[in-house]
């Protein structure tokens, strides 16, 4: 056994079973049931992954989702359905608003590969999900943190599509936690945006970023530099005025760097928000809208504020060169940005053929695994000699 307790439940006892052979020849713990009924009593707190059928006589799984926000279950959920995938990827939204992991979506028939790849990247990341994320982070853990210099940068590069030109980096934010490893942004920014911790989060990012920007550029490397903003950051009406001031000092050019936004629902005052982000413009800085085509941003947005860049998000392109409506909202939004005279970055590129098909749209820029995962400054480093030495073959 591999200490991983997954729990299946679907109407459909040949699926049922088929779900349950495969994550036992994973070596997982598995509990299995044909009838929704027996959901609650076979539940458990301990359980760690539910595969869910979508569609079941009597109930959902809309409604066992209920059941396990109520109980405040920390399980990873799959979701598997017969019907239009556009159902699957609802109820994988509904459940990420109520804060719940969702390891993936499976359209039956599916593959025991399928299935298994998603099984295998739960396995993969189970160390990150071993303490009780209930209790983590605390507020005066992330504090602490901080003082402490547990929290560091890493970069991804941000690439030319078509003259393979390292155009600039993304600074994203980690933590090195003393149990939980490397902790990604996802886990602790939502509750440092909650807490109020934020500012500092982001006045460590921001200082730190335009540092490594500037000893880059004592060394020969001219890279723009992408930092992520928190709608909650800007509040602050004399932002772009201390942000400019920052920059000027560090003695770095403003017009190198970008900041990365997205909009959210939880945006006190929408009217300061725009205000600012046209100051920063003003001042000369790079406004991207991050996340492009989830909740997270609206058309709205897109054509009130100043924006100069598009991010369209990983979600879509990670998919694309397989599922056609991923591909047709990329396209769109590469269509749309260059209409409104913004360049594109697509993220999550996976592979070269993802990255071909982007080229041909007319994409701008792209990040992705395939090029490079994120990386300390050091790693950046060795990873720009050696991008730089194959691209020779590409001239
Ligand atoms: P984001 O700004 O959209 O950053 C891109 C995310 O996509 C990063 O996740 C990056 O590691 C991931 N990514 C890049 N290429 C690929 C790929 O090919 N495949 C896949 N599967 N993923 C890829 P990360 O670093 O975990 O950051 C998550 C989010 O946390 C960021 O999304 C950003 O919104 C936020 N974040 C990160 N650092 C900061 C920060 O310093 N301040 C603030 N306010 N937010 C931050
Ligand atoms: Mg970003
Ligand atoms: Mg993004």
């Amino acid at each position: 056994m591999n200490g991983i307790k997954l729990l299946v439940v679907d109407d459909e006892t040949d699926f049922a079973a088929f779900v349950a052979e495969v994550a036992e020849e994973m070596n997982f713990e598995v509990l299995s049931t044909d009838n929704p009924a027996e959901f609650s009593t076979l539940y458990s707190a301990d359980i760690n992954i539910i595969v869910l059928d979508l569609f079941m006589p009597a109930t959902d799984g809309i409604e066992l989702l209920r059941f396990l926000y109520k109980n405040k279950s920390k399980a990873s959920i799959v979701f598997m359905s017969g019907k239009d995938k556009s159902v699957l990827r609802s109820a994988k939204k509904l459940a990420q608003e109520q804060k719940m992991t969702v390891l993936g979506i499976l359209q039956k028939p599916f593959r025991a590969e399928e299935l298994e790849k998603l099984l295998l990247s739960y396995v993969q990341h189970s160390h990150i999900q071993n303490y009780d994320m209930n209790e983590f982070p605390s507020l005066e853990e992330l504090r602490q943190a901080l003082e402490n210099k547990d929290m560091f940068l890493v970069y991804q590069p941000q690439i030319n599509l078509v003259s393979r030109k390292v155009i600039g980096v993304e600074a994203l934010i980690r933590w090195k936690h003393p149990v939980g490893g490397e902790v990604p942004a996802s886990y602790f920014i939502p509750f440092a945006e909650e807490n109020d911790l934020i500012n500092d989060i982001t006045s460590f990012t921001t200082k730190t970023a335009i540092r490594q920007m500037c000893i880059w550029d004592n060394n020969g490397f001219d890279l723009q530099m992408s930092i992520n903003f928190s709608p909650k950051v800007l509040d602050n009406l004399d932002l772009p005025e201390k942000l400019a001031a920052y920059v000027i000092e560090m003695g770095a050019d403003i017009s190198k760097i970008t900041i990365e936004v997205t909009e959210t629902a939880l945006m006190s005052d929408v009217t300061r928000y725009m205000d600012i982000l046209a100051r920063l413009r003003m001042k000369g800085f790079h406004l991207a809208v991050d996340d492009f085509g989830t909740g997270h941003s609206s058309l709205q947005q897109l054509v009130r504020a100043p924006f100069s860049e598009l991010k369209i998000d990983q979600m879509f392109v990670r998919n694309m060169d397989r599922d056609q409506e991923c591909r047709t909202i990329v396209e769109i939004s590469i269509l749309l940005a260059h209409k409104l005279g913004m360049h594109v970055v697509a993220e999550g590129i996976e592979n070269e053929n993802i990255w071909n098909i982007l080229r041909d749209l007319g994409c701008d820029e792209g990040q992705g695994y395939w090029m490079s995962k994120p990386m300390t400054a050091t790693g950046i480093d060795r990873w720009m000699t050696k991008w730089s030495s194959q691209q020779a073959r590409f001239q």
